[in-house]
């Protein structure tokens, strides 16, 4: 049986742009009888909010989306991403960066076609060799550790996106995959839960799409094979074309909520935003019997704030 996750970040409360990507995700599973893990992914350091993981869970059941298992917690087992670390270090596959924040940006050019927060890498403290270096190299406090990244761009294909390419070494050059606070990195994370949870379904937005190429790359230093089939979803944005987030006015699901706004109605503009046509209501399971992966609009979504 294939085996695909839910996984909220409790750093914020979920939006519209999450609220699809999860009901679309939930109905891809349904109609395709795979297993659903819910993960709350609660490594995001500073940035978790108390309370914001019960409120995902809860805003997921109100609107219908149930799961096979879980929610697990990142936290709750940090071993396997230390044995992850060891034995790329083992290999020589990272290196310890000293760099501080304002050093990168000092150095850094900035990145082409790289995520809004994201710089490239200069490479600072890269050994010019490949250094395999012994697990006890991990214990050092106070310091971030990075993949070495080949040159040149890699591809793979998309269940939505189509084949995609992407050239890493140019856009975030050596990325995280330890922070300075000896936690691991988003994307060191999510490799090493989807192969502890044998996912091999992964449905998410396309903002990810960069970071699928990284996720890739660090499954082939693992071992981990085969890799995932991905379904990156076109993002909901706001009016001025950038992505959906607060300036554009409260998507908050809990603030319709609060308004009396019924899931029903949000399934219902939800699911015209999967291109399956206007209507006022629409149930989660109404939703799942509808959707259709070759309706989804392959541009992005706009959104106006006067509209459920
Ligand atoms: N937790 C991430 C988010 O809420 C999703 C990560 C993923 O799907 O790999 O954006």
């Amino acid at each position: 049986m294939h085996r695909t996750r839910l996984a909220p970040s409790p750093t914020g409360a979920l939006h519209l742009g999450n609220a699809r990507t999860f009901l679309a995700n939930w109905a891809l599973a349904r109609q395709q009888g795979w297993h659903i893990i819910l993960r709350i992914e609660d490594l995001d350091g500073p940035r978790v909010k108390a309370g914001a993981s019960d409120e995902a869970v809860d805003v997921l059941r109100w609107l219908g989306i149930d799961w096979d298992a879980g929610p697990v917690t990142q936290r709750s087992d940090l071993a396997p991403y230390r044995a992850a670390l060891e034995r790329l270090a083992g290999q020589g596959d990272i290196y310890p960066c000293r760099c501080t924040r304002k050093e990168i940006e000092a150095a850094a050019l900035s990145a082409p076609h790289g995520d809004e927060h994201e710089l490239r890498y200069p490479g600072t403290c890269r050994p010019v060799e490949p250094t395999p270096l012994p697990p006890a190299a991990l214990d050092e406090p106070g310091v971030a550790w990075r993949l070495r990244v080949p040159d040149g761009a890699t591809a793979f294909v998309d269940h939505i996106a189509g084949a995609h390419r992407h050239d890493i070494a140019a856009t975030t050059g050596d990325f995280l995959v330890a922070t300075k606070e000896g936690l691991p990195s988003y994307q060191l994370a999510v490799v090493v839960d989807d192969a502890r949870q044998a996912i091999d379904r992964i449905v998410r937005g396309d903002d990810l799409l960069g970071s699928t190429h990284r996720q890739l790359l660090l499954q082939q230093r693992l071992g981990i094979e085969p890799p995932p089939e991905y379904y990156h979803l076109p993002l909901v944005l706001g009016e001025d074309g950038r992505r959906l987030a607060k300036r554009h006015g409260d998507s908050r699901i809990s603030h319709y909520r609060a308004q009396g706004v019924a899931a029903e109605r949000i399934i219902a503009l939800i699911a015209e935003w999967c291109g399956l046509g206007e209507r006022e209501k629409l149930s989660a399971k109404e939703f799942a019997g509808e959707f259709d992966l070759a309706a989804i609009p392959r541009t992005p979504i706009t959104f106006n704030p006067a509209t459920p």
